[in-house]
């Protein structure tokens, strides 16, 4: 069932956006060769918490850190740890935080170092595939038309949509419904109204789609081990453009 906020809410919303759009500016500011991925899970948990809030993954289904950290072809739900980065790699930064009972939720792939042209196209294609999806986050237009153009955007560019995974509906849950896929579905999907708040959240590999899980029961890694990126928004449709409480 999607559960549509009232303005108050997504009022509420944006005080979680306003502190990841914060903590986002500062992780940026850390990633380079040599830090690990725990040192930047502590920085993040120490902003959340200073912020009054809650960061929304510590403890969620068991998830250990506050962030995931996931590196080159680490997709998503990367656990943050001992791993150091090493200039070249990629690594994608998911970050969710809960204050006033709702809880916000964005992505960035950021380059450590100085990365291949490959690799940067990769993270401009997938953040790219995330605007041309949220011309379609309107009322009056339909969920899949998102999923379409973000996938279309995406394989145009000979790189491929994660199909196991995909953006939500988010609010006093960190997952709610509506899924929202990131590649072409069969069908219009369901028509959005105002006050839908979805994290649409495109996951882009440069080889295969298909993805295995490690043995940690959480870092999804891609199957060929060619890398991929991770992008996300947590926005609200309005009856104009959509307001995007992460950005
Ligand atoms: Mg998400």
């Amino acid at each position: 069932m999607v559960i549509i906020k009232t303005e108050e809410e997504i009022e509420k919303m944006q005080v979680a956006g306003q502190i990841l759009k914060e903590l986002d500016l500062v992780l940026k500011e850390e990633i380079k060769p040599g830090v690990t991925t725990g040192h930047l899970d502590q920085i993040a948990e120490r902003f959340i918490r200073g912020k009054g809030a809650l960061p929304s993954f510590k403890g969620y289904g068991g998830f250990p850190g506050s962030i995931c950290t996931s590196v080159n072809e680490e997709v998503i739900h990367g656990i943050p740890g001992s791993k150091l980065l090493r200039a070249g790699d990629i690594i994608s930064i998911d970050m969710g935080a809960y204050i006033g009972g709702y809880h916000g939720d964005c992505a960035r792939t950021y380059g450590v170092g100085e990365i291949s042209p490959e690799d940067q196209t990769l993270i401009d294609v997938t953040k790219q595939s995330f605007f041309e999806g949220l011309r379609f986050a309107k009322a009056g237009c339909h969920l899949f038309e998102i999923s379409a153009a973000i996938g279309d955007y995406v394989e145009q560019h000979g790189f491929s949509v994660v199909r196991d995974y995909v953006g939500h509906g988010i609010g006093r849950a960190l997952h709610e419904d509506p899924a929202v896929p990131n590649y072409r579905q069969i069908g219009r999907g369901m028509r959005l109204v105002k006050g839908m708040v979805l994290a649409v959240e495109p996951m882009v590999n440069q080889g295969t789609f298909r993805i295995r899980v490690l043995d940690d029961k959480w870092t999804v890694v891609t199957a060929d081990g060619k890398k991929a990126a991770h992008y996300e928004n947590t926005l609200a449709i309005t009856d104009g453009e959509p307001l995007l409480l992460t950005l």
